[in-house]
C-alpha cells in the first residue's frame, strides 16, 4: 500500500495552486492526501486579491489531530504566510517527518505569499529540517542571501547542501528562465553520503500562459512518488515529467482568462 501524505499550505479557491493543486496531484498519482490549511486566499487565474492567515493555534490543532489519528511521514509544505505560522508548523512536525519544502515566497502575479521578514525563520526552523527543497531561481538567491539570481544553479545548490546538512535533494526549477534552445532545463541535485549527484532534465519549451500552480504540483508530485516507494532520483525525475505532461495538456484544456491551471 502507498503511504498517506499531508500538505500544509494555503487555499486557492480557483483550484489551480495551493492545497487544491496538492490534493489533485496526490489523488491523480494514487496517494491518499491529508490537507492542513494555513491561509485562505481570494484568487483566480488573473491574480491574488487578498489573503487571511489561519490562527497559528488552530493550524497546530489541525496538524496534531490529523497526525494522532493517521500517522503520516511524508509531509509537503507550501504557503506559510508568516514567521509565527512557520514556527507553529516546525514545532508540530514529528521527528521522523520526511519534509518536502516548497519555499513559496511570491505568487506568479507578484503577490507576497510569505512576509519578507519571515525568510530567516523559514531558513532556520523549516529548511533546516527539510529533506527535499524545490526553489525557483529567485527563491534560490533569496535562500543563499545572494543579491543576483544565480547563473550556476549547480554551484548554488552545493552551497545549500553545505548550509543544510539534513537536505538530501534539491530541484532548481527552470520555469522562470529563458529556454535553453527550445528546451526548459530543471536541475536536480541529490546527496548520497558525501557525494552530490547532479542531473539536468530537459523538456520541450511550450509557449503557454497556463502555468499557475506548477510549483505546488511539482513538490506534491515528489511527495507522492516518495510515498509510492520510488527512490529519490526517480521521484524527482517522475515529478518533473508529470508537470511537463500537464503543461503540454494545457494546450487543449484551458480555464480562466489569465494564467490557467494545470488540468490533472
Ligand atoms: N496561491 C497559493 C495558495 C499557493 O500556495 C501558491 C503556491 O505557490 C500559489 C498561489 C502560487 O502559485 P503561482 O506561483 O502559480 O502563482
Amino acid at each position: 500500500m502507498n503511504q498517506p501524505v499531508m500538505t500544509i499550505a494555503g487555499s486557492d479557491p480557483s483550484g489551480g495552486a495551493g492545497i487544491q493543486a496538492d490534493l489533485k496531484t496526490f489523488t491523480t498519482l494514487g496517494v491518499y492526501g491529508a490537507a492542513v490549511i494555513t491561509a485562505l486566499t481570494a484568487q483566480n487565474t488573473q491574480g491574488v486579491f487578498g489573503s487571511i492567515v489561519v490562527d497559528p493555534a488552530f493550524i497546530a490543532l489541525q496538524i496534531q489531530r490529523v497526525l494522532e489519528d493517521i500517522p503520516i511521514r511524508f509531509i509537503k509544505t507550501g504557503m506559510l504566510a508568516n514567521a509565527e505560522v512557520i514556527t507553529t508548523v516546525a514545532d508540530n512536525l514529528p521527528q521522523d517527518t520526511f519534509l518536502v519544502c516548497d519555499p513559496v515566497m511570491y505568487a506568479k502575479s507578484g503577490y507576497p505569499l510569505l512576509e519578507k521578514e519571515a525568510i530567516t525563520t523559514l531558513k532556520e526552523e523549516l529548511i533546516s529540517r527539510a529533506r527535499v527543497l524545490t526553489p525557483n531561481y529567485p527563491e534560490l538567491a533569496e535562500l543563499l542571501g545572494d543579491v543576483f539570481i544565480p547563473e550556476n544553479a549547480e554551484e548554488s545548490g552545493k552551497r545549500l547542501f553545505q548550509a543544510y546538512p539534513n537536505l538530501q535533494a534539491l530541484v532548481v526549477k527552470g520555469g522562470h528562465r529563458s529556454p535553453v534552445g527550445n528546451q526548459v532545463e530543471d536541475i536536480l541535485l541529490w546527496r548520497e553520503g558525501t557525494t552530490i549527484h547532479t542531473k539536468k532534465v530537459y523538456h520541450p519549451y511550450i509557449k503557454t500562459q497556463n502555468t499557475h500552480g506548477t510549483g505546488c504540483t511539482l513538490a506534491s508530485a515528489i511527495t507522492a512518488y516518495l510515498a509510492r516507494h520510488e527512490n529519490l532520483e526517480n521521484a524527482l525525475v517522475k515529478a518533473i515529467d508529470y508537470v511537463a505532461f500537464l503543461i503540454q495538456k494545457t494546450q487543449q484544456e484551458t480555464y480562466g482568462k489569465g494564467h490557467g491551471p494545470l488540468p490533472h
